[in-house]
């Protein structure tokens, strides 16, 4: 048997809904969740770190596209020294 995408997201949401139901964390499938929550303590703190790296992955990305397009530094450069001129 193959498994379809379909038949992925419906194991998926089924095994959340059971986990969600006996109160354990729907990641691990191990701990309770926290009261309040679907997650336990270890994977909230887990997906936290998850999405700070995300975020400054990110920055790292944009301030490296910034880098490569030499143009456009040049060219915001040349705006801010433009706009100082007529603030002067
Ligand atoms: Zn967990």
């Amino acid at each position: 048997m193959t498994w379809t995408a379909e038949m992925k997201r419906q194991f998926q949401a089924k095994r959340k809904d059971r986990l969600k139901s006996l109160g354990l964390c729907v990641d691990c499938g191990k701990f309770p969740a926290k009261t309040g929550h679907v997650l336990c303590e270890s994977c909230t703190e887990e997906r936290r770190e998850r999405y700070r790296r995300s975020q400054a992955k990110k920055l790292v990305m944009d301030a490296f596209n910034d880098v490569k397009n030499v143009d456009l530094i040049v060219a915001k450069a040349e705006k801010i020294a433009q706009l100082r001129r007529w603030s002067a």
